[in-house]
C-alpha cells in the first residue's frame, strides 16, 4: 500500500482545502474575504415534484480560455495561482462558486415552497498538470485520483445529513466546463436528486416484485452482450447500455453485488476501475477526430442514504460517460422533446456506437498491462486555520 498523505487547511475566506502529497508548510495568502451567497435557495416545483437550486452568484466564474477580446488568464488552479499557491499532487477545496453550502442562508419566504440549498460543493484537482485528462495521468495519477474520491466519498457520508454523495466531471467547452485543467467536482446532498430517487424506485419495484437484485440483472445483461461491450475486468463491465440517451455514452458497473460505493470496492477492484476508466477516456480522446478528445459528462452514481441512513440495497456502483457529441463538430442538442417530454431521441444505434469504441479501444490496447498502484489516503495534520 502506498500511503498518500493528506494535510487540511482553511482558506482566510472559510473555504476548506484539503492538499494531497507532499505539503511544504507555506501558509495560504490572507487577503481573500469570506464569500457571501444570500440569494442561495432551493425553491420546490409543485408540478414536477422537484426543487430547483436558485445559484445566481455562478454566472461571476472565471474562464480559462482566450475570446476574441482578452488572452487566456492564468489558470487558478495551477501550482501558485489563487487556489493553490504550493506544490501539491493532488487537491480538494470548496468550491469558490458554491451551489451547496454546508451552512447555507435561510431561504426566503415566498409565496411557494424554499428549503436552504443545504450540502457541498467541491472541486477535485487530479494532478498538477494543466493538461491532460483520465487517460494521460500516469498510472499513479489515476490511482491516486481514485483514493480521492474515495477519501471524500466517506467523509461526506459520515455526515449523516447527506444523502447522496455525487461525484462528477465536466470535460470541454462544449459541455460548458469553463476550465481545462483536468479536474473535477463533488456535489453532496441533503436530499436524492429525482434522477437517483427513480433509480432507488425502480430497484425497489424490483426486489419486491422478483425477490431478486436489479442490477445484478443489468450486469449480467451487460456482460453477456459483446455487441454493446467496449472493454470489461474481472471487476466492471464497460458497455454501452442497452437504452442510452447519449451517443456513444458508456457505463463502467461494479460486477459484484455489494460494491455500492466507492469506499466498498477492494485493493483489486480499485485497480480494475483505474483500468476501466483510462480504458473508455483513451477511446473518448481517440474516437471521432485524434487530437480534439470528445466532451464529456462522467457521473459517479453511488448508492444513496435510504431511509435508515445507510446505502440503498440493490445499488452498484458505476460511472456513467455522457458524450453530447454524435459525430465530427455535431452537438446532440436535448431540446424540446427531450427536455420539456422527457423522451431522448438518441441519433446512433447503441451497437452501432459500441462497435465504434470498441475498436478503438482494441486498437489502443498495446498489450502492455498498465499496473496501478494501491493507494491509500492517510492524513497527517489536523485542521489548520491560517
Ligand atoms: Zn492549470
Ligand atoms: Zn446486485
Amino acid at each position: 500500500m502506498e500511503p498518500l498523505p493528506r494535510t487540511d487547511l482553511r482558506h482566510p475566506d472559510g473555504r476548506r482545502l484539503s492538499v494531497y502529497g507532499a505539503y511544504d508548510g507555506n501558509p495560504l495568502p490572507a487577503d481573500a474575504t469570506p464569500g457571501a451567497w444570500p440569494a442561495l435557495h432551493l425553491r420546490h416545483d409543485a408540478l414536477t415534484d422537484r426543487w430547483v437550486a436558485i445559484s445566481p452568484a455562478r454566472n461571476t466564474r472565471p474562464q480559462s480560455r482566450a475570446t476574441d477580446d482578452a488572452p487566456a488568464p492564468a489558470c487558478p488552479l495551477c501550482v501558485g495561482g489563487p487556489e493553490l499557491p504550493f506544490a501539491y499532487e493532488a487537491a480538494v477545496f470548496d468550491n469558490r462558486f458554491p451551489t451547496l453550502l454546508a451552512a447555507p442562508p435561510e431561504p426566503p419566504a415566498l409565496e411557494a415552497p424554499t428549503a436552504p440549498s443545504r450540502g457541498r460543493c467541491e472541486v477535485v484537482l487530479y494532478t498538477p498538470t494543466h493538461e491532460g485528462s483520465l487517460a494521460t495521468l500516469t498510472p499513479r495519477e489515476l490511482a491516486r485520483v481514485i483514493a480521492v474520491w474515495t477519501d471524500r466519498s466517506a467523509e461526506l457520508w459520515s455526515d449523516r445529513a447527506l444523502r447522496s454523495v455525487f461525484v462528477f466531471e465536466n470535460r470541454g467547452e462544449d459541455i460548458g466546463a469553463t476550465l481545462s485543467h483536468p479536474h473535477g467536482q463533488i456535489y453532496a446532498f441533503d436530499h436524492l436528486p429525482s434522477r437517483q430517487h427513480d433509480r432507488v424506485r425502480a430497484l425497489q419495484r424490483h426486489r419486491q416484485r422478483h425477490d431478486r437484485c436489479l442490477t445484478c440483472q443489468v450486469v449480467a445483461t451487460d456482460g453477456d452482450t459483446p455487441a454493446r461491450r467496449v472493454t470489461a475486468n474481472d471487476s466492471f463491465t464497460v458497455s454501452v447500455p442497452f437504452a442510452p440517451d447519449w451517443p456513444y455514452e458508456v457505463h463502467v458497473r461494479a460486477r459484484r453485488h455489494g460494491a455500492r460505493r466507492l469506499p466498498d470496492l477492494t485493493v483489486d477492484e480499485r485497480r480494475d476501475l483505474a483500468a476501466a476508466l483510462h480504458a473508455v477516456v483513451r477511446c473518448y480522446d481517440q474516437l471521432l477526430h485524434p487530437g480534439a478528445p470528445l466532451a464529456y459528462m462522467m457521473a459517479c452514481q453511488q448508492a444513496p442514504a435510504g431511509n435508515d441512513g445507510g446505502p440503498v440495497d440493490d445499488w452498484h456502483l458505476s460511472f456513467e460517460f455522457l458524450p453530447p457529441q454524435r459525430a465530427p463538430g455535431k452537438l446532440k442538442i436535448r431540446a424540446s422533446v427531450e427536455t420539456a417530454a422527457g423522451l431522448f431521441i438518441n441519433d446512433t444505434v447503441p451497437e452501432d456506437s459500441a462497435a465504434e469504441l470498441a475498436a478503438v479501444a482494441s486498437d489502443a490496447d498495446t498489450g502492455d498491462e498498465i499496473t496501478f498502484p494501491d493507494v491509500e489516503v492517510v492524513r497527517v495534520a489536523a485542521e489548520r486555520q491560517r
